[in-house]
């Protein structure tokens, strides 16, 4: 046996699809009977549950990263894109950050590429609008908010002062809920250090299509998170939906306008480009057409899971299973398990797992969770949530970095510094080089 096997993306899917090759293929590895590649742009596989605590300054950004490199030895990471799948000749086309792109050969692909942010053309979006999926947006956004803070303080015009105190979150999911209810926690905590800008000056509106916020925790549980938002000052906005925001000036489907100078969209996820970019058979979704064993229909030595794949779930004929990262895990564990019955000839055997409710963080002693049909709110929901993601982190070597970064929170305030220079790293130098020249 001589095999290849090419992972395309390291997020959840991937990482833990390669930790389970890693584990069952040991003596194969060793050998050189079996390779496995990992290729991602990025060197680390992002734990995005934990992107809202970060982004509210809880949590170090390196620490809701895992390093692809050192959790698994025995594979191989390219860093880079996969531009095209062309799996008629068993090969992708991997662009590289630097140089010519290049074919890549495989005996086994998986499809483990997720999801990216699900826009529409809604004029304006393109130039105001960031999304909340990388550990970028995240920190970009947390500095933002500050730096907006800073703005406000230090103007004398009340529409710029205005203007930067309002943000604007589309989109009521977990991304959506989360995102906003730790920033305008932060946010509000951080306005004691600002002489003119108390918690009520700062204005978060969320924006939703449908007529309930937070799906995932179930309708009680989600009335309830309404309620608590609306009661810490969050206009909530259902059934509305975002008709335009160019220049920054929002306009919603039920007549109000406003200026806002920050607009984060979560209003769902489609699946990476690259599941286009390849000739993979894809359901009516776009999502590449997945068995319950979680290979490709009609594609042999192929593969798929995620967000980027439609799974039947088998627990509830007709339906597939949701993109979240529950599934993700666990169905990279069964993913792994039947490439290694694959390569052996053995029977492969179906992904099933009942979904079993979720929890949400909504700031610091807050939350919402509804799992295993047990529901709970405020501080027995929030530290349920954090025992649950702790739990579910990658290594032990992250999971101590989580629980330090906690305990400094517990006995230390909460950092409030905007970093937003270190976006525009070379800004000053230019400007030193100005000086020089004048
Ligand atoms: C803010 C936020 C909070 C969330 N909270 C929860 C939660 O509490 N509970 C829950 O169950 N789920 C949650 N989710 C959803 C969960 O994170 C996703 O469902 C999960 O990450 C999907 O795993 P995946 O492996 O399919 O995709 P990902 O983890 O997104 O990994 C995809 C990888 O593929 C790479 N990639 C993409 N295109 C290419 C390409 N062309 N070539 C090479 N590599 C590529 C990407 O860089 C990425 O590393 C949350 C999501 C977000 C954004």
């Amino acid at each position: 046996m001589n095999k290849h096997i090419v992972i395309v993306g390291g997020g959840y899917v991937g990482l833990y699809t390669a930790l389970r090759l890693q584990r069952r293929l040991h003596r194969e590895l060793r050998a050189g009977e079996v390779r496995v590649t990992i290729i991602d742009p990025q060197s680390y596989m992002t734990y995005q549950p934990f992107l809202p605590e970060a982004a509210a300054g809880n949590l170090s950004p390196r620490h809701v990263v895992a390093p692809l490199r050192r959790i698994l030895p025995g594979v191989r990471i390219l860093n880079g894109t996969v531009t095209k799948v062309n799996h008629g000749e068993h090969t992708v086309t991997f662009q590289p950050a630097e140089g010519e792109a290049r074919e890549v050969a495989y005996d086994v692909i998986v499809m483990a590429a997720g999801s990216i942010s699900r826009t529409l053309p809604i004029p304006g979006l393109t130039d105001i609008g960031i999304g909340f999926k990388t550990v970028g947006e995240a920190i970009a956004l947390r500095n933002r908010v500050l730096h907006l803070l800073d703005v406000a303080e230090s103007t004398d015009d009340p529409e710029v002062r205005r203007r930067a105190l309002t943000f604007v979150v589309v989109g009521a999911g977990f991304a959506g809920v989360e995102a906003l209810a730790e920033l305008e926690d932060m946010a509000k905590d951080s306005t004691r250090y600002y002489r003119n800008i108390g918690p009520s000056d700062v204005r978060w509106v969320l924006v939703e299509a449908t007529n309930r916020v937070l799906p995932e925790v179930g309708p009680e549980m989600g009335r309830w998170t309404l309620e608590q938002l609306r009661e810490r000052g969050i206009e909530v906005k259902l059934d509305t939906r975002l008709e335009s925001c160019v220049g920054g000036h929002v306009v919603l489907s039920d007549g109000t306008e406003f200026d806002a100078e920050t607009l984060v969209w979560t209003a769902g996820v489609k699946p990476s480009p690259v599941v286009k970019d390849s000739d993979l058979p894809l359901d009516e979704r776009g999502r590449i057409k997945t068995t319950a064993m979680l290979t490709v229909a009609g594609a042999e030595g192929a593969f798929a899971a995620g967000d980027a794949a439609g799974v039947p779930d088998v627990t509830n004929p007709g339906q597939y299973c949701a993109p979240n990262a529950q599934h993700a895990v666990r169905q990279a564990r069964v993913l792994g398990d039947n490439i290694v019955r694959y390569l052996r000839g053995q029977q492969l055997v179906q992904y099933r797992h009942k979904y079993v409710g979720s929890v949400a963080g909504l700031g610091l002693h807050q939350g919402v969770a509804n799992v295993y049909g047990i529901k709970l709110r405020g501080f027995p929901a929030w530290f349920m949530h954090r025992t649950y993601h702790l739990s579910r982190v990658p290594t032990l070597n992250r999971k101590v970095r989580v629980v330090v970064d906690w305990t400094l929170a517990l006995f230390f305030k909460r950092e409030t510094i905007s970093l937003g220079e270190m976006e525009h790293p070379r800004e000053d130098f230019r400007a030193a080089v100005a000086t020089t020249h004048r």
